[in-house]
This record gives structure tokens, sequence and C-alpha cells, in this order.
């Protein structure tokens, strides 16, 4: 298969992970071993060279998971010329038979649902109950997208016009879409992107995250077998210089990306300085969340989601609750709460039933939060943090009390919540310094009293908020998911609209 090696060992009931190897050089959870492998065919007739790289479980660095062969920046233009003519027959397959195939991935996916469990939770330290929802995820983004691609696609829609014209607006694919996806939903946001493209007959270039190669190859093999064909969808696992490459490609139709605002931002502008055609960046970025809560919430069900908005996924979601605004008055003892539920979380090997959080994706992370806590250490309160594992690169849910908003500048990714306390005749105070974050992705509102909702929602464009309940876990066809400003281009994943974005209209007038 394309471009990856495994390195479990398989038997007849899949894949058996837990090899256990001593490393000599890690970085992050990615070893590069001495052996240099030759020939990994990435598509007929292409291959990549390299060396293979172990990608080791970030919950227990020993554990190894299996190798890839990263793809290089002087492997694209190979892959553009395939996928350029992978597009040309793509394009050409009817709606119906993209919907059926995009279908019968899906199922697939369903079938194999326990060996992805086990690879999201050993490549990317999902507890199983996070693989569940994000398999779930995975296979609502297929059947979703399918079914909007033969609404759109299936048969042009007649426009009005004068007697003897005949006018018909009808959609196709743009090209050759590059998509970019994060380490944090390595499975679902991966497929989100791919399908999205492929439901709207495009041709994909699919480049995963460095640090879950494995779990996406996993994917693309799924789609292969349901049907997409080998040059219609490449898999280029590989580092951000090739994702660079890619998006500085003259061939490009389009890109969707989701990962940092500055990333998007960088693709941004290479897209505008190219020559040739002006094409598309669908981005989804990150978010400094918020979530007001006022005197008349109730203090149990505001623990169970805060708890679950800011430390579930050890914090790694962009829609995860960064800043809590809570009214002075119960401040204290919402707080009591709240931290009294974090200390009940366990944090271990994510594929025991026991464990609530895992562990944070690489030792890059880690470091980036512990330095954040540390320097709010020296000029904020840090009022709890709960206790880690030994080995394994945990990161404990952590609570600080800022003295104002904008003691916090940036979007911190991971199980840290800072909380700010306002007076209840502040609030437009409180919606200001939301505004001035630049961010919109997702926020939230505890409270009884229905007028306060109306101007939160009247005053600010977040893209998706919340009222009375947790900030995660958007489901596709009932909370499109995406935000504006420094959180992306706006238009939402699992959303009526989004296939729009990945295609063209055309207008046949026939004098007939
Ligand atoms: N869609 C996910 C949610 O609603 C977040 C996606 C992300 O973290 O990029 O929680």
């Amino acid at each position: 298969l394309p471009g990856a090696i495994y390195g479990g060992r398989r038997n007849s009931s899949g894949i058996e992970f837990g090899d256990r190897h001593e490393l000599d050089e890690v970085t992050g959870n990615m070893q590069r071993s001495t052996a240099p492998v030759d020939a990994v065919p990435l598509v007929p007739g292409l291959t990549v060279k390299g060396e293979a790289l172990t990608v080791c479980a970030p919950h227990d660095p020993s554990l190894k998971v299996g190798t890839v062969v990263f793809a290089q920046p002087s492997d694209v233009d190979a892959a553009m010329e395939a996928a350029l003519k992978g597009f040309r027959t793509w394009s050409r397959t009817s709606a119906e038979a993209r919907a059926v195939i995009l279908e019968r991935a899906a199922d697939k996916l369903e079938a194999e649902r326990d060996r992805l469990l086990a690879l999201l939770a050993r490549e990317a330290g999902k507890t199983i109950e996070d693989g569940i929802s994000e398999v779930r995820e995975a296979t609502d983004f297929l059947r979703y997208y399918a079914n909007r691609s033969r609404e759109m696609f299936g048969a042009p829609t007649a426009m009005p016009g004068p007697t003897g014209e005949d006018n018909r607006l009808g959609w196709r694919g743009r090209g050759v879409f590059a998509c970019i996806a994060p380490w944090n939903f390595p499975l679902a946001i991966f497929l989100g992107q791919v399908t999205a493209a492929l439901a709207a007959g495009n041709a994909v270039i699919a480049k995963p995250a460095e640090q879950t190669p494995l779990i996406a190859y996993e994917a693309i093999r799924i789609l292969h077998d349901a049907g997409v064909p080998g040059d219609a969808l490449i898999f280029l696992p590989g580092e951000g210089d090739v994702g660079a490459a890619l998006t500085k490609h003259p061939k490009l139709g389009g890109v969707a990306f989701t990962g940092s605002t500055q990333t998007a931002q960088a693709i941004n502008r290479t897209l505008a300085a190219k020559d040739g055609p002006i094409v598309p960046l669908i981005a989804e970025t990150g978010g400094l969340n918020a979530m007001i809560v006022d005197g008349t919430a109730l203090p149990e069900q505001v623990a169970d989601d805060v708890v679950m908005s800011a430390f579930r996924s050890a914090g790694q979601r962009c829609s995860a609750l960064r800043l809590l605004f809570v009214q002075e008055d119960v401040a204290d003892r919402m707080l009591e709460m709240i931290e009294g539920a974090a200390r009940e979380l366990v944090l271990g090997d994510p594929m025991l039933a026991s464990t609530d959080i895992g562990p944070v994706i690489d030792n890059e992370q880690k470091a980036m939060l512990t330095e954040h806590v540390e320097t709010m250490r020296k000029t904020q309160k840090v009022r709890f943090q709960g206790e880690v594992p030994a080995e394994g690169t945990f990161f404990a849910p952590t609570i600080v009390d800022l003295s104002s908003a904008e003691a916090l500048d940036r979007e911190i990714f991971g199980p840290v919540l800072h909380v700010v306390r306002w007076k209840a005749r502040d609030l437009d105070t409180v919606l200001d310094k939301i505004e001035a974050t630049g961010f919109g992705l997702t926020l939230g509102v505890h409270t009884r009293i229905e007028d306060l909702v109306r101007k939160v929602v009247d005053r600010l464009d977040t893209g998706n908020v919340y009222v009375n309940r947790n900030i995660i876990g958007a489901v596709v066809g009932t909370q499109p998911f995406g935000g504006s400003g420094l959180s992306g281009t706006g238009f939402k994943a699992g959303g009526p609209n989004y296939l729009t974005r990945f295609a063209l209209e055309q207008v046949v007038s026939i004098n007939t």
C-alpha cells in the first residue's frame, strides 16, 4: 500500500501491537531508524525512498506502533502529475457512483472499528471513549458528504429563462485538492477533508500530520478498498516541508487545511503569491474559546460541562474551553466543584476503560504546556494541578486563576483551564474581551436568563455557540462546525454548504 510500511505484526484478527524495543534517539514520539528503505510505492510506477521512521505510543515511548517512510518535497511533482490523471477519471465518475463508494468506505470503517480504536489509542493517545466518537464522526462525514454530493452533483438545477432557452446550473470538481490534516483528529478530520474533496469530484493528495501517519494510512487504504482509484487519492505522509511544497504547486486546485492559525496564514500567503489560477483555502484553525457562567447557572451541570470541555481529550481539541468567565458571587462555590471533579480524573494508558485522559501527543506539546504553566506561575495563581503517570507524554489537568483575561494572549492547546471572575454589571466588558481575542470558534453560556443568551448571540459571531451544555463534540449534520476570524475561513465541516467550497459552478445555456 502506498507510502507506509506497517510495523505492527498482523495475525488473523488484525494487528497486534506491543513490540518493545530500546530507543536510542527519540524526538517527540518518533524515532529515526538507521535502516534505509529504498522503494515504497506511492502510486503505480512511483516510489518513495528514505528512512523508515518508527512511530511510538505517546503514553509509553517504548511501545512501537509502526513505521512510516516520509515523502520528500521532491516527490510532490510526481504525485501531482498522477493526481491530475486521477482527476480526469474521478471527476467524470457519476455523483451516484462516487457516493456509493464513499458509503462503502463508511461500512468498512465500521467493520474495522476495533482495530482503528486500538490504533487511535496507540498512535494518537485517544481514550477508547474518544476513539469511539472519532470513528463515529468519520463514518458520519462519509455518509453525510455522500448524500450532499448526490443532491448537489446529481443533476443540474434548471434556471429561469426566456422561451427557447434552456439554462442549467451545475457543480463540478475544481481539480487536485491538497488535504492537510492535524494530529488531534487523525481519522475524523483527515477523512472529513478528504471525503469532502472527493465527494465534490476532486482528486486528492492527502498529507496527514507527521505525528499520526499510520491511522491516516489505514483511512486511505479503506477508501482505496472501497473503490476510490489509486491516482484519485494519493497518500503523501511527510513533514511540514512536504505540505509547503504541495501548496506552492502551480497545478493545485485548492487546499483544505486544519491546524494552527499561523500555518493557515502561511498557506494563504503562499496561495496569494502564486501566478496562475486563484484557488480557495478552506481553513479550520484554533480557538481561544470562552464560557460565560452567571449566577443563575446550575453548579453541578457547570462543573460537569467545564471539566468535559477543558480536559477531555487532554484539551487537545480546537473546540476546547480555555477561558472560563465565572460571575464573582458564585465563583468560589463553582470553582470548588470544578476542582473537585478535575481531581477525580484518571490519567493513564488510553486502552484501559478506567482511563479518563490519555497523554498529550508528544514531547514538544508537553514542553510547551510545562513552559506555559511555569510562566503563569510567576504572575498568576495556579490553583490546581493534577498528578501524572511517571512515563509517557502526560500533562496534568491544570486550573489557573487569571487576574484578567488579557493575561492569556494565545491558544494553549492542552488541558489548561484559565479562570476570570466577572461582576454582574460587566457583561459588556466580558463580551469585549472575548471579541478582542480575534478568535471565533466555540463559545459556551451557562445561564437561566434568556436575555443574556440573546445578548451574547447578537453581539458575537463565534461559529458554534453552546448554551447550558459542554462546548465540544460537534455532531456532523447537526452542529456544522467551524469558526471565523483567527479560527478559520468560516465554511462549516459537516454542514450543508461545505461542499460548495470544494466545487465550481457552471452554467450551460442552450438555445433550443
Ligand atoms: N469538531 C471537534 C469538536 O467539536 C473539534 C475539532 C478540532 O479540534 O479540530 O470538538
